[in-house]
């Protein structure tokens, strides 16, 4: 739908009843103004799914072209799959990348959306029936949320990592103005929640100069403005950092943080599996034999390391089945796996070690019962997705949030963070025998098991009717009834 069209959608979309004093009521409509990547993508879009089947009117502002094939392909599934969603248009402002070196076109893209986010107020302002809510992806707060306000509309944000990172997020521009001017970034002590290391920290976060860096303090002064924040995590997974996001002692507002995760995937990802080779070689496989590696989508691990987790691999001796990425972009990711890990890899492995480039539905496979491990970066998306399964993980932060969402990993139960491994920045490579030490260990501990068991427990009485994450979800939908 395009800015025009959204003008002339027929009103007759709300559903218009009268309400207790004979006003028509117009039922809620949200408009979801997500970001880039998959990783932020997914939870909208599965959020967008669970919040279909209540009784609200739906829009997605959308950019084309995405950044990524695997984007552009799930947001033609989404509207497919929901024919009721509009899809509004959203043509971005050029962008002048030669600004910003070294930022990837991720990044890039955040920078595009919020210098054209001033667009939005028209576009919604002609949209029929009247957007009463926004829901927004943490990139794009600082400028949504004002906009929101100014038109009277409330704006929710929903988080794509964990309520750690959260109360980061809210807590580092305090950290910096109580910080002397002069010193460096050193490890933050998050109030109530803990402490994290400098080197866990989001690694542009110790240069303040950094595209990343500016965004994300602006965001994190604004998003403690907004209506509520829903995060893509559970009570029992982060009990203490979502008790003090909501109690004022991360920062002094009382934020209204709604856990309704963890989120699960749509229809369309699950049916995906029929056609997928890999699942059909995971059916063949005996119970909790398999070690699943995967490191997200825009994780490009280089070389030379893939070639140790290939040697870790093979060493372990376990079968296993690996995702496996070489470019942050997928669009760019023309090498063959033959040459990227080298002579006689494939052959000596096979029948119990598979690699693929495509995409699989890791959801489905994480709940395999062939599957007993998930070598993984820590992506907070994976780590929901391991919980909901009741899988362990062993987490090998690559950048970005993952060292924080690692500190999850091991709080909860779900599984053990390597935390002397390299990440992205840091030049030394993690041997394939340690790598191969480790796996072999895992697979073979039961207490790993049964710890990350109780962890699918808790996830699926979270999403059972009268669990957290049920209530957070309705708590919500009774605050979009309040227009
Ligand atoms: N994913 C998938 N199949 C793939 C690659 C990725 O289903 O072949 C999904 C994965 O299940 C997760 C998301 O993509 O939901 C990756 O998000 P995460 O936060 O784990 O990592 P990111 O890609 O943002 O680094």
């Amino acid at each position: 739908m395009t800015l025009s069209s959204a003008m002339a959608t027929p009103a007759a979309l709300s559903s218009g009843e009268p309400n207790a004093a004979g006003r028509s009521r117009t039922r809620p409509h949200v408009m979801f103004v997500p970001s880039a990547g998959m990783g932020h993508l997914l939870p909208f879009f599965r959020f967008i799914g669970a919040l279909s089947s209540h009784d609200v009117d739906i829009s997605i502002v959308t950019v084309l072209p995405t950044v990524s094939a695997a984007e552009a392909e799930h947001f033609d599934g989404l509207f497919k799959d929901f024919p009721t969603i509009r899809r509004i248009d959203f043509h971005l402002l050029p962008l002048d990348a030669s600004a910003f070196p070294g930022a990837d076109l991720f990044l890039l893209r955040w920078e595009a959306l919020r210098r054209s986010v001033h667009l939005l107020g028209p576009l919604i302002a002609g949209i029929n029936p009247r957007v009463t809510t926004v829901v927004t992806d943490v990139t794009m707060v600082s400028h949504v949320n004002p906009i929101a306000k100014e038109m009277d509309i409330q704006c929710y944000v929903l988080f794509v990592s964990c309520a750690t990172m959260m109360s980061l997020l809210v807590y580092f521009p305090m950290y910096l103005d109580k910080k002397e001017a002069q010193a460096d970034i050193g490890d933050v002590d998050i109030p109530g929640v803990r402490r994290i290391a400098r080197t866990s920290l989001p690694q542009p976060l110790l240069d303040l100069n950094k595209l990343f860096t500016k965004q994300f303090i602006e965001n994190g002064r604004e998003i403690v403005k907004a209506d509520g924040i829903l995060i893509n995590t559970f009570d029992a997974l982060e009990p203490v950092a979502l008790a003090a996001l909501r109690d004022g002692t991360v920062v002094p507002e009382l934020l209204p943080v709604f856990a309704v995760g963890p989120l699960s995937s749509l229809a369309r990802e699950m049916k995906a599996e029929a056609e997928d080779t890999a699942m059909a070689w995971l059916q063949q496989q005996p119970a909790h034999s398999v070690v699943y590696v995967a490191f997200g989508n825009r994780n490009a691990v280089s070389h030379e390391q893939i070639r140790e987790i290939a040697k870790g691999l093979e060493a372990s001796g376990c079968r296993f089945l690996w995702v496996l990425k070489t470019t942050v972009v997928d669009r760019d990711d023309v090498a063959g796996v033959r040459d990227v890990l080298g002579d006689g890899f494939l052959e000596r492995v096979h029948g119990r070690g598979r690699v693929t480039k495509a995409w699989v539905n890791q959801e489905e496979v994480l709940k395999h019962p062939a599957v007993g491990l998930f070598l993984s970066h820590s992506g907070w998306n994976s780590v929901t997705e391991a919980a909901a399964a009741g899988l362990p993980l062993l987490a090998w932060p690559r950048g970005g949030d993952h060292r924080v969402s690692a500190t999850v990993v091991v709080s909860s139960g779900l599984g053990v963070w390597m935390e002397p491994w390299s990440w992205d920045g840091e030049d030394w490579l993690v041997s394939g025998e340690e790598i191969g030490e480790i796996v072999k260990e895992m697979m073979a501990d039961a207490a790993v098991r049964e710890r990350a068991t109780k962890v699918g427990e808790e996830a699926t009485n979270a999403l059972a009717v009268g669990g957290t994450s049920h209530k957070s979800m309705l708590d919500f939908v009774a605050k979009l009834n309040t227009i």
